[in-house]
């Protein structure tokens, strides 16, 4: 911008002091801006770029004494110092240009000079919009990439926070998240909806034999047959260690309990990482005046139920 200026001042009006003063912009930004790529200090560099761009602006409205609406150039002064130096430091130069500013322009009043339009005055108020416009130009690119960025990094701690980290399935907090919008809609669905709590059998002592390591493999390879057992719309969760819980909506309980019966049964029939393990499960139905911790409770109890009744079964208590 500098060196446009510096151009036009030589160029156009013959001015060698103009022509000079922009000249000095043009050296000290890219001696500042050397400077930053060799340092890589913002903050110092946003310092210097602002304080040399808000003195060369004062110097030139005192220079021209505030004629040929050279009072424009302040106009740059609150979007810049803002952007560069936040919102303290950039009301404190914003405030100190316009007190100058207002000298100055005091000082006209005063004198009542006669106005002429000249074409300085006319290059002032294209060249400072030219430089407004490409300045709002780039300060919305900055601000969407900047929402965007931020809108992706709250997708993905949104996700964190829903996961478990384990085994890829949502989490106790997802699950609790889930069923207390359920129960504050109106949703029909909560009425026929079921729920599942499978619990690994003797878990403890599949992980004093084989380790704690493959214990967690076989939990995520449980997870993985869980998933693909449940239909988009079932809610899969791990309820906590080698428990997990399926919220089946659409579902009455007779059919939550065929299910289920197939998954013990598939899980019995089949190894998870070479490993043959057994769950039993406790199943229930939601009620129309249930409330959560009474549908969990009889899920318990069905599942404290199956393992007393010597576990790799399931046991369903009806609401
Ligand atoms: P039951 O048939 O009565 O359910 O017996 P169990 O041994 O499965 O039950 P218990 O509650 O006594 O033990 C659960 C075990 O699960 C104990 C704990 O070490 C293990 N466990 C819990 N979370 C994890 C985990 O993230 N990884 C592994 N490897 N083990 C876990
Ligand atoms: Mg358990
Ligand atoms: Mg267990």
């Amino acid at each position: 911008m500098f060196t446009t200026v510096a151009a036009i001042n030589f160029i156009v009006f013959s001015s060698i002091e103009l022509g000079l003063l922009d000249s000095v912009g043009t050296i000290l930004s890219l001696g500042i801006y050397a400077w930053f790529r060799k340092t890589g200090n913002v903050a110092l560099a946003s310092w210097m770029i602002t304080t040399a761009f808000t003195a060369l602006v004062m110097y030139f409205i005192f220079m021209v004494n505030g004629t040929a609406n050279s009072f424009m150039w302040a106009i740059l002064i609150p979007p810049i110092s803002y952007f560069l130096l936040g919102k303290n430091w950039g009301t404190v130069f914003s405030a100190i240009i316009f007190g100058f500013c207002c000298y100055i322009a005091y000082q006209l009043y005063d004198s009542q000079p006669a106005v002429e339009y000249s074409l300085g005055s006319f290059l002032n108020i294209v060249e400072v919009s030219v430089a407004l416009l490409l300045m709002f130009r780039f300060y919305e690119g900055t601000r969407s990439d900047a929402y965007q960025e931020l809108s992706y990094q709250n997708q993905k701690i949104q996700l964190l926070a829903e996961t478990d980290k384990l085994t890829g399935l949502f989490n106790r907090e997802k699950f609790d998240q889930y069923l207390i919008n359920l129960m504050s809609s109106n949703d029909r669905s909560k009425t026929s909806l079921s729920l599942l709590l499978l619990d690994v059998d003797h878990f403890k002592q599949i992980n004093d034999s084989k380790g704690h390591l493959e214990g967690d493999k076989i939990l995520k390879g449980l997870a993985e047959v869980l998933q693909s057992k449940i239909r988009p719309n079932d809610l899969l969760a791990r309820w906590g260690g080698e428990e997990f819980v399926v919220v089946l909506p659409d579902t009455q309980v007779d059919n939550a309990k065929d299910f289920a019966e197939r998954l013990r049964a598939h899980v019995e029939q089949n190894t998870i990482v070479g490993v043959n393990v057994s769950v039993s499960i406790g199943v229930t139905q939601l009620t129309a005046h249930d409330n959560i911790d009474a549908l969990l409770s009889r899920a318990d109890k069905a599942l404290y139920k199956a393992k007393h009744k010597g576990r790799n079964r399931i046991e369903v208590i009806s609401p």
